[in-house]
């Protein structure tokens, strides 16, 4: 933990204290800090609502006031199961009733593992700690949130309710957080995205699958445009491959069954439906057989990356061929519990802006750094400046790595090597490589400081094995490629909702769905504006007629809240001299101009993609 989430942490304790105070017979699961402050899981009979908060802030802050001193106790697993069945923990004494949450995470507690007891004031609890010195160290705090969430997210398990909190050291720093928070509240792209029409999510089809609406098709298609050239110019080539694909296929690649909890379950063939049926096959039967193998189905895909490796199986390879690089904005689908759901961040389908890449050993490094400098050059198109990236290498000493020491040795020198071209900061992590290869994750700060995991680069020594795969070496013999998955920005769903709050829905010029909007003073100077639209879009800019019986100013207001990069005011004037007046979005009036010459600078705008 670090020094912060050990503070919030602690003040999760003084949560429970409090809720305790004002309600005894609250039962507690767990409450770790999360990214955003910290929880606390609580089973209580009265159901905790935003107008509770004061109630409970204040019996914290008499806690934090008494600065109690948090006192560390290590205990036999006989004891605290004592003191489990006595409701003695995360418990201000004895209660009537077993602390029945603490009892079940005691008993999943490790055999020889040590077991420790927190008590802060009158409230004991079950914990590993660490915590502050003492709940005078809590500088500042608010409750946040309260949503309900299964004991240990398995909805087959008790309905908790999860209070949320946020904790700093300084009162200063909590007025920072709620202002970050009013600026995030105002950029939200659920909201944004709504207000501008750029997506919707529709019971009827689903939750958490993105439909595209116009608006928000142009800003994804601009941004592919925008990828896919610079992966032309290095070298990828573009594939398409279906959505779905025979469950034997994920099999080979291992993301069935392993995986099948966060997938939509399997789709299966009509004749072993039929033939199940007469066979009198229940479901269970159903669910293992098709686990088994012994019942043939269909996936919806969880990863591009199978059929691409298809597709690089699909000839015969020479080293001369590597390295083959293969790109698709590939939608796949993952089962998230609808309680993760959140706009187009957290979803059951998303595009990837995935590739593949097969590579000899000898070409990893440079590949690598190749994916990187893409990441650099599209955050630098959107002056985010601000990103680190961190490196999950092997855990020492560990055997549950496939490939050869040497070949890890290797591929993680190669990510290092890469990292440290970026200019930017970046951290190891031992033991957070995926047991077929290291990797590389992105994380990007957005302009109001927030933090934004994206997507990633991934060296990949299994796949290769799983599914035979080799090029004729120069020695004429067969080789195993190595392969790279990378998807840099993680989704199109989950890149576009960045940028929407990135630039609070106010897109550079080559973004925005609408580039430009006309807007005649009034309706004799109609054909004009329809003529300078023409103009416009004759040039390929995408260019709207605000053509209502409003005054100039309603227009020009109505402009500003979609956010139109440029509006183009058409009068009397302007008509006479074949001129329009021009207000940008940045400048305000900026006076009249030729069409011409406004044509020629929002194309050179667009092409150059001017921030
Ligand atoms: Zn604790
Ligand atoms: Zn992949």
């Amino acid at each position: 933990m670090t020094e912060l989430e050990t503070l919030r942490h602690s003040c999760a304790h003084v949560l429970a204290e409090a809720i305790l105070r004002l309600w005894p017979e609250a039962q507690f699961a767990a409450g770790p800090p999360v990214e955003q402050g910290f929880y606390y899981d609580v089973d209580l009979p009265h159901r905790i609502s935003p107008e509770d908060f004061a109630k409970i802030e204040a019996e914290m802050q008499k806690i934090i006031a008494a600065d109690q001193p948090f006192e560390r106790n290590v205990v036999s697993r006989a004891a605290a199961m004592e003191l489990g069945r006595a409701g003695q923990l995360a418990a201000l004494g004895e209660r009537g009733v077993p602390s029945r949450y603490k009892l079940d995470i005691l008993e999943n507690i490790a055999e020889g593992e040590e077991i420790s007891l927190y008590r802060n004031g009158a409230f004991t609890d079950l914990c590993a700690g660490p915590h502050v010195a003492s709940t005078g160290q809590i500088g500042a705090f608010a409750l946040t949130a309260v949503a309900s969430a299964y004991y240990k997210g398995d909805e087959s398990n008790p309905q908790l309710q999860r209070i949320y909190g946020i904790a700093f050291a300084a009162p200063e720093e909590l007025a920072k957080w709620r202002e970050m928070m009013e600026e995030a509240r105002k950029r939200d792209h659920r909201k944004l995205g709504k207000e501008l029409q750029l997506f919707h999510v529709d019971e009827a089809v689903g939750a958490g699958l993105i439909l595209w609406t116009p608006k928000g098709a142009v800003v994804r298609q601009e941004l592919q445009n925008f990828i896919s050239e610079e992966l032309r110019r290095q070298g990828y080539e573009q594939v398409f491959t279906p959505h779905i694909g025979r469950l034997e296929l994920f099999r080979t690649s291992g993301h069935y069954p392993y995986y099948a909890d966060s997938q939509y379950p399997p789709l299966v063939e009509r004749e072993t439906l039929h033939r199940l049926a007469e066979e009198g096959c229940t479901c269970a039967d159903l669910a293992h057989r098709l686990e088994k193998g012994e019942a043939e189905g269909y996936l919806l895909k969880p990863m591009n990356c199978p059929m691409h490796i298809k597709i690089f199986a699909s000839q015969p390879r020479s080293y001369r061929d590597l390295p083959v690089r293969l790109a698709e904005f590939g939608t796949v689908y993952r089962w998230e519990q609808s309680g993760e759901l959140n706009g187009m961040t957290r979803v059951r389908g998303f595009t990837q802006d995935d590739a593949h890449l097969f590579v000899t050993e000898d070409q990893m490094g440079a590949e690598i750094q190749g994916c990187l400098d893409l990441v650099k050059k599209v955050f630098r198109a959107f002056d985010m400046q601000d990103y680190r990236v961190r490196l999950g290498l092997r855990e020492p000493g560990s055997d549950k790595y496939v490939g050869q020491a040497e070949d890890w040795d290797r591929a993680e020198e190669a990510c290092r090597q890469a990292a440290r071209t970026l200019g930017v900061p970046y951290s190891e992590e031992p033991g957070e490589a995926a047991f077929y290869g290291p990797k590389i994750d992105f994380v990007v700060r957005d302009v109001i400081g927030r933090e934004w995991q994206l997507g990633t680069v991934q060296v990949d020594f299994q796949l290769p094995e799983r599914f035979d795969l080799h090029y004729t070496g120069a020695d004429n013999k067969p080789h195993r490629p190595v392969m790279i998955h990378r998807a840099p920005f993680g989704s199109m769903e989950r890149f576009v909702g960045l940028l929407i709050e990135h630039f609070a829905g106010a897109f550079p010029v080559w973004l925005a769905p609408e580039q430009a909007r006309v807007l005649p003073v009034s309706e004799k100077v109609a054909d004009y504006a329809q003529e300078v639209a023409a103009e416009l879009r004759k040039a390929g800019v995408r260019v709207g007629v605000d053509t209502s019986q409003d005054k100039l100013g309603a227009k020009i207001r109505l402009a500003q809240v979609e956010k139109v990069p440029y509006m183009i005011v058409v009068g009397g004037k302007e008509a006479e001299s074949r001129q329009v007046s021009v207000r940008s979005r940045k400048a305000g009036d900026e006076g009249a101009h030729p069409i011409e010459s406004f044509v020629e600078r929002i194309k050179t705008e667009i092409s150059e993609r001017v921030l």
